[in-house]
């Protein structure tokens, strides 16, 4: 077997097994009891400052408060947060909040008799935690307090700051979600074993495009399920950048896994070129967003949000026409990114609707739409292989139905000398050491008196005596020209026979013919081991020049010749033998 298919197969074995562990993985949450007992701390009151003096006057003074859970942004330098912990209040032991960067964190403890104290902290004391998330051990924990105030300088996203919440106990190393994402991971892994060994076979570009797909939203499954810290230590600013960068790695490559799998004929130019637009826009988009981060902070992530909708635009167009043109790949691709897309413009609506919460339903539907992508992506890639196996075979019949046309003639159904020529060698190995060529005398004159129609069922009836054996094989040279190639004993007597039952055959099958017909031969034996290499044209020469002794001789009769060595014999050399 071919060593890549070979290969391939054991990919695919190795990528079944893999799925059957990360389905068990899937399994775990059930079993493990990861969920939290504890309800966080929420921020009684929010308020908004353009500088640190005025941020430093909301906090200590009773004004510039929105004490509802409403009106949150992420325009301004300073959002404050405001715990009320009571008077027999304690200092919570973590803060936990979404995953998201920010420049500073000013924490002002306040304790009963009116002390404060106050912590400067920034993005990099944080770490990765749960999914999407990002915590911190509070300075104090444990202390009195009766107030704790949170000033974030610089905060990139909404989520940031209105999903802050402080718990008495930190949560457990591994929450629930991310077991079933580092599941989820597991099933990613398939896809990409699948694709790899299907790029041993098929060598399409596409399925490069694909492994990319698969690679970028991998990672970014991994990075965003928060199990990144467990296996390295990897700075929550670096990681939101992850969480951005693999996203739209991942679109980009989609669209343009898209632009080399719809099939050539579906797609014109000019929407190829769309489609590899969309992807360019994708990476540019992602590119300026992160180059210009800190001075596009007052517009949070709504410039980059914002930016997906044309991108959206461009990629609909390509794919809405080609799903016209009755293309079956599309059909595939729009299936596969249907659930994200409608994730992402939920995810886009909420920020745009100042409703940026972004609830956690909303991640997990989005991971739930990734798979499915990567899912759908890989069965449309299964289906193309499915169609290209279907196409082979097809025109694998196609080829040996025009072969054997081409090598069989199209009035007797015999074979021609063209398939008889070409394997000459073999036959000649498999023992056909005789060669007799048979020509029917004075042919030409049977056309002449009775007309080609006649001619040709001559021929029919000549066709019909020759014999269909296993040690005989029987040739339509041309015209009224007939070859046998033969092996075993007695092939010389056996042609011989061949030749004399002609005008009987001929006599029974065609009424009306004023004389008998007969046929002339000449016939060269060669022994393979004599000759080993002597060649289809030296042979038929030497038959050829044998029959035309045949019919010097006075026609219907037989001159053969056994050759000992290639060397040219003289004429009439040959023993002559006469019905
Ligand atoms: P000889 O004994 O010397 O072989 O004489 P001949 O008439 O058989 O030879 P010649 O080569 O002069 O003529 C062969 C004829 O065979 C000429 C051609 O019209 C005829 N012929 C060739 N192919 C076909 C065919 O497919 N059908 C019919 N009816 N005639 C054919
Ligand atoms: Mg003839
Ligand atoms: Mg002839």
């Amino acid at each position: 077997m071919d060593a890549g298919l070979h290969l391939s197969q054991r990919l695919i074995r190795l990528a079944l097994r893999w799925l059957a562990l990360a389905l068990l993985g899937l399994a775990a949450p059930a079993a493990a009891h990861t969920g939290r007992p504890e309800a966080g701390l929420k921020p009684a009151c929010h308020a908004y400052a353009d500088t640190a003096r005025q941020a430093a006057a909301v906090r200590s003074g009773p004004t510039g408060w929105i004490c509802s859970d409403d009106q949150w942004f992420a325009g301004s330098r300073h959002t404050l947060l405001r715990f009320d912990l009571g008077p027999a209040g304690q200092v919570p032991a973590r803060l936990e909040t979404r995953l998201s960067r920010f420049e500073a964190l000013t924490i002002a403890i306040e304790r009963g008799d009116g002390q404060v104290s106050l912590h400067q902290l920034s993005t990099h004391d944080f770490v990765p935690y749960g999914h999407m998330g990002m915590a911190i051990d509070l300075p104090d924990s444990g202390a009195p307090a009766r107030r704790i105030t949170l000033d974030f300088v610089g905060a990139t996203s909404t989520p940031l700051i209105n999903n802050v919440r402080l718990y008495r106990q930190p949560g457990p190393p591994v929450t629930t979600e991310q077991v079933v994402l580092a599941a989820l991971c597991g099933i990613l892994l398939v896809p990409l074993f699948f694709n790899l060994a299907l790029f041993r076979v098929l060598r399409d570009r596409f399925l490069l495009w694909h492994i990319a797909v698969v690679g970028f939203l991998l990672t970014h499954t991994f990075i965003s399920s928060g199990l990144v810290p467990l296996a390295a230590n990897v700075p929550v600013g670096t990681i939101s950048m992850l969480i951005a960068l693999t996203f739209c790695g991942g679109a980009a490559s989609a669209i343009m896994m898209a632009s080399d799998f719809i099939e050539p004929d579906m797609l014109a130019p000019q929407h190829r070129r769309a489609l590899r637009i969309a992807a360019l826009w994708v990476v540019a988009n992602i590119a300026f967003f992160l180059a210009t981060m800190d001075w596009l902070q007052a517009y949070g992530v709504n410039a980059y949000y914002l930016n997906w909708l044309p991108v959206i635009a461009i990629f609909s167009w390509p794919l809405w026409n080609a799903y016209r043109n009755g293309s079956r790949a599309v059909r595939f691709l729009i299936a596969s990114w249907l659930p994200l897309l409608v994730t992402s413009l939920w995810q886009i609506a909420e920020s745009m609707l100042g409703n940026q919460a972004e609830p956690l339903s909303l991640f997990i539907a989005q991971r739930a739409a990734i798979g499915l992508e990567v899912l759908i992506g890989s069965i449309a890639i299964a289906d193309r292989f499915i169609q290209l196996r279907r196409d082979h075979a097809q025109s694998q019949v196609l080829a040996s139905e025009m072969t054997r046309l081409a090598e069989c003639d199209p009035l007797t159904g015999l074979l021609n000398r063209r398939a008889i020529e070409s394997r000459f060698a073999a036959l000649r190995k498999d023992g056909f050491a005789t060669m007799a060529l048979i020509d029917l005398d004075h042919f030409k004159q049977v056309n002449d008196r009775h007309g080609h129609t006649v001619g040709d069922r001559v021929l029919l009836a000549v066709a019909a005596a020759l014999p269909e054996e296993r040690d005989i094989l029987s040739v339509r040279m041309g015209g009224e020209e007939f070859m046998l190639l033969l092996r075993g004993r007695l092939a010389v007597q056996r042609a011989e026979h061949v030749r004399r039952s002609l005008t009987a055959r001929v006599a029974r099958d065609v009424d009306g013919l004023d004389q008998p017909l007969t046929a002339s031969m000449g016939v060269v034996e060669i022994p393979a081991e004599v000759m080993p290499d002597a060649s289809f044209a030296a042979i038929y020469a030497r038959a050829d020049g044998l029959l035309y002794q045949a019919k010097r001789a006075g026609r219907n009769r037989m001159v053969q010749e056994r050759m000992t060595a290639f060397a040219r014999p003289a004429a009439g050399q040959g023993r002559a033998a006469s019905a």
